[in-house]
């Protein structure tokens, strides 16, 4: 009971550690802070303010940006990049998450329990899959 109530816990804790780097990695846009030089261009640019300077970088607020791409537009270093260069990265962050649980000692030297989990992250991810996939399909409907 007590190894089922830490499993819970940790695994409660990789999950919201790993929503919150998802978080990161899905913003679109990011800016690459190497090539930012701070010039300042898209905050005067983004129509709500979404951007803000830190550390001489510029750094866009996702809660509040409205994806006009007007940022990835006016910037003169090409700093503002989309996010689909992101997903070797989150490919690899999903990839981590899942050997991660795999050594978790509920799972580690228990090839059943870790076919049981494979079979629970495909669904997992077919999950995501059909999201995206369903949504691509709607959106037409939009405008
Ligand atoms: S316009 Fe480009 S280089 Fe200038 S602050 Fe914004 S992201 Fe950085
Ligand atoms: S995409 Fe538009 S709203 Fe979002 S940060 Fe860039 S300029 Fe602002």
């Amino acid at each position: 009971m007590a190894d089922a109530w830490r499993l819970g816990i940790e695994y409660s804790l990789s999950r919201r550690t790993r929503n919150l780097q998802k978080k990161g990695e899905e913003s679109m846009p990011w800016v690459k802070a190497e090539d930012c030089t701070g010039c300042g261009v898209c905050i005067g640019a983004c129509p709500v303010g979404a951007i803000e300077k830190q550390d001489a970088k510029a750094i866009i607020d996702n809660e509040e940006c409205i994806r006009c791409g007007l940022c990835h537009r006016v910037c003169p270093s090409d700093a503002v990049r989309h996010d689909a260069e992101q997903i070797p990265a989150q490919v690899e962050a999903n990839l981590a998450w899942v050997r991660c649980l795999l050594e978790h000692d509920y799972y580690a030297n228990d090839p059943e329990k870790q076919a049981w989990l494979m079979k629970r992250m495909a669904k997992h991810f077919t999950k995501d899959l059909n999201v995206a996939k369903q949504t691509l399909e709607s959106l037409d409907s939009l405008a």
